[in-house]
């Protein structure tokens, strides 16, 4: 052995092993430097990979993710970037190919291992079955706001956890520990622990998707009672209130409402992404006078003149709800976010039918 060196292994064969030497760009202590075009994305990252990486969020909530300035200071993020999380579905189809064109970042071009669509796997709803600028600015994938529905947040979870541990493969098991306690933590927000406990987060995660939960909660019986009994969390909180019909600003909270039962009857906007016309508004108020919608749900980044018109006029409240990470004070997470906008439901239904206008 005499003369040799240790560890001594002929070149060649490292470069036709390289599985055997995961890239070690950040086994020394450097992080995974992630970009998220959303807030929402960013905090499910987070959640997910807390300080194995260094995040970046494009956005702000109190922004339209619709229309985001293409700063050169985002270039500058994603030219350093590992990974790139968009949300995808065409939302960002006004900023994000800008920015990434002037990043100049092989890494995180579309189509490239670190570019991750979020919207991979999910079940989108809305696909429109022509394609016309007389819809309005429709989005011709369907409808992307799909992160309203927190439990296609499990969804998002498995494609962010996988997209990390393939650029960073010595924290795989870490990035797959973290999705498994955020869904665990998104099922218990979603369902409440003592049913997650009863009858597991997988099962109710299933049928809730499959959109059989009620059919499985009555037909499930625990010591002589239904397992309905047992429902908590946002989905709990909110049976109180489900079925209500309510108007909302823009197509956004479609995915909310059908998870939580909400029904919406109309759009303050006559077509995505077109503002109220006096007539438009004039038959809302008809629509509202009839007394049988309790509720206006709309954004923080819109215009409210429109539902402050409304409201004046009709007597129906209007709760301008977050749909992102930061568009409210109390929104700091994806389950602060969630927190919120049921309580500011259930509270503003609490009161009852509208009073009526002036
Ligand atoms: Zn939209």
């Amino acid at each position: 052995m005499k003369g040799m060196r240790p560890f001594a292994v002929p070149l060649g064969l490292l470069l036709l092993a390289p599985g055997l030497f995961p890239p070690s760009a950040f086994a020394g202590g450097g992080k995974v430097r992630v970009v998220a075009t959303l807030p929402n994305l960013g905090s499910i990252a987070s959640a997910i990979a807390g300080d194995r990486i260094d995040l970046t969020t494009i956005a702000v909530g109190t922004q339209d993710a619709h229309f985001v300035d293409p700063k050169p200071s985002y270039m500058v993020k994603l030219r350093n970037a590992d990974l790139l999380l968009v949300n995808g579905l065409d939302l960002e189809i006004g900023w994000v190919p800008p920015l990434t064109q002037g990043a100049r970042n092989p890494k995180i071009l579309q189509g490239a291992a670190g570019y991750v669509d979020c919207s991979a796997g999910i079940r989108v709803m809305e696909i429109p079955s022509s394609l016309s600028r007389a819809e309005g600015d429709v989005h011709p994938y369907g409808n992307p706001h799909y992160l309203t529905d927190p439990l296609n947040a499990e969804v998002v979870a498995g494609t962010i956890a996988g997209a990390l541990g393939r650029v960073d493969p010595a924290g795989a098991e870490a990035y797959e520990a973290g999705r498994k306690a955020f869904v665990k933590r998104l099922h218990e927000s979603l369902f409440g622990k003592e049913l997650v406990d009863l009858a597991g987060g997988a099962k109710l995660s299933r049928e809730a998707a499959a959109g059989t939960l009620d059919a499985f909660l009555d037909g499930t019986s625990l010591g002589g009672a239904p397992l309905r009994g047992r429902l908590g969390g946002w989905l709990g909180k909110m049976r109180a209130v489900k079925g209500t019909p309510v108007i909302t600003y823009h197509k956004d909270y479609s995915y909310f409402a059908a998870r939580f039962g909400i029904r919406v009857e109309e759009y303050v906007e006559p077509k995505p992404g077109i503002q109220p016309s006096a007539k438009h508004l004039e038959d809302l108020v008809q629509v509202l006078s009839r007394g049988d919608i309790h509720l206006i749900l709309t954004r923080p980044y819109v215009e409210h003149r429109s539902t402050d018109s409304l409201a004046d006029k009709t007597g129906v409240k209007v709760i301008t709800l977050p749909l992102e990470v930061g568009g409210a004070p109390e929104a700091t997470d994806y389950f602060a976010l969630f927190d919120f906008a049921t309580n500011q439901i259930v509270r503003a239904l609490a009161a009852g039918p509208p009073s009526g206008g002036r």
